[in-house]
């Protein structure tokens, strides 16, 4: 079993900087569990706690049956990536893959075993015998994967591991990573992988589960659908999804019995499941959100919005519109059959009217910012 439990985890750094804050997460044994954020909220903080390779201020983290507080990183059945591969140099990719395991004494004969399957995982079969400079980011990376898998480790970390990867060599290895995953629980190893990323693509294509950080703190922990359809709070609203959330002050306003979100002067009717419990909003300020994909244009469902536009980009696939209600910029993003609509005549300052699919959209309170549906 390689659960790994967080209580109340907290760090302070020497300068007395408090980077976590009292996190709880548990994560199952076998599951994905990505950590997102903007830079700076602690997700590598975090991830080397766990590591062992960052002393806990408080709290305690448990990895299996095991409290790993003050264990060792090479006792704790972890295997860690990183960013910057942390290869040997003057080793050989084959050496460096077996290089932990000749240290924890393992036969030869299973090393090589061990060593060439993972190669074979990885298509890396044919760089076994190259040194770390004679070879590309992405190659390197792999290595840096392999020398991880070989060590059989109940838990894997992998910090930020393809930010130094041109975007299309990110989106392969980003899909070999997530087989990975697979093939190691098909063939009855039940990997726990950790993964720190900033971008919320691989965050959302990569994790069973996501933990959103912001300020060392976790504003939610939930399947990536989950994220994307119910936001907990107004942050996760806007980090998880691009183009990101609309999201725009408004106000809850009553006429004859029904509930309407006033923004920039118009007034769109909730539908009724959202009204109760927008109710006791009424005549209070919030934050109104809805998806890009959830605002459509010159149509007659959904309620009227007139906005002035500003950009339009086609990208061949779909449709973004950037328009301004008063101050505030929004985006529709329109489906690929758009594409043959001509927006040209939507130039700057055209004043268009558009249209919010309310069943779709999200309040949250103006303080708390906790999404009240
Ligand atoms: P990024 O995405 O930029 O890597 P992150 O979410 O991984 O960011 P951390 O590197 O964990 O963030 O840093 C969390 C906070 O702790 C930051 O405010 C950072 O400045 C601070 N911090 C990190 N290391 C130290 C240190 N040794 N001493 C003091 N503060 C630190």
């Amino acid at each position: 079993m390689a659960e790994v439990v967080l209580k109340k985890v907290e760090k302070v750094y020497p300068n007395g900087f408090k980077a976590v804050h009292g996190v709880d997460l548990d994560i199952r044994d076998g599951e994905f569990m990505v950590f997102v954020g903007p830079s700076g909220c602690a997700k590598t903080t975090t991830l080397r706690m766990v590591a062992g390779l960052e002393e806990i201020s408080s709290g305690e983290v448990w990895i299996g049956d095991r409290m790993v507080n003050s264990t060792p990183p090479k006792d704790r059945g972890i295997a860690m990536v990183f960013q910057n591969y942390a290869l040997y140099p003057h080793m050989t990719v084959y050496n460096n893959m077996a290089f932990g395991l000749k240290m924890a004494k393992i036969p030869a004969d299973e090393i090589d075993r061990r060593v060439q399957d993972a190669a074979q995982k990885l298509d890396i079969t044919d760089l076994l015998d190259r040194k770390p400079k004679e070879m590309s980011g992405g190659q390197r990376q792999r290595v840096a994967v392999g020398r991880a898998i070989v060590r059989k480790p109940d838990v894997f970390l992998f910090d930020e591991p393809l930010s130094n990867l041109d975007a299309k060599l990110r989106v392969s290895m980003r899909v070999r990573i997530t087989q990975l995953h697979k093939e190691l629980k098909k063939a009855g190893q039940n990997a726990t992988m950790i993964y720190v990323t900033h971008d919320q693509v691989e965050a959302m294509t990569m994790g069973d589960r996501i933990c959103v950080m912001d300020y060392g703190k976790i504003m939610q922990v939930d399947t990536p659908l989950n994220l994307y359809h119910a936001p907990a709070n107004k942050f996760v609203a806007g980090f998880i999804g691009s183009p990101a959330m609309n999201l725009a002050e408004a106000e809850i306003i009553s006429k004859d019995d029904q509930v309407f979100v006033s923004l920039n002067g118009e007034e769109l009717l909730l539908p009724e499941d959202k009204a109760t419990k927008a109710e006791h909003y009424v005549g209070q300020k919030v934050w109104f959100g809805i998806r890009p994909e959830n605002i459509a244009i010159n149509e007659a469902a959904g309620s009227g919005l007139t906005g002035k536009v500003s950009v339009v980009e086609q990208m061949g696939n779909e449709v973004y519109i950037y328009f301004f209600l008063g101050e505030q910029q929004f985006i529709a993003r329109l489906s690929g059959e758009s594409n043959s609509r001509d927006f040209k005549a939507l130039d700057y300052g055209t004043p268009t009217r558009f249209f919010a699919d309310m069943n779709k959209c999200h309040i949250f309170d103006y303080e708390t910012e906790q999404n009240i549906f």
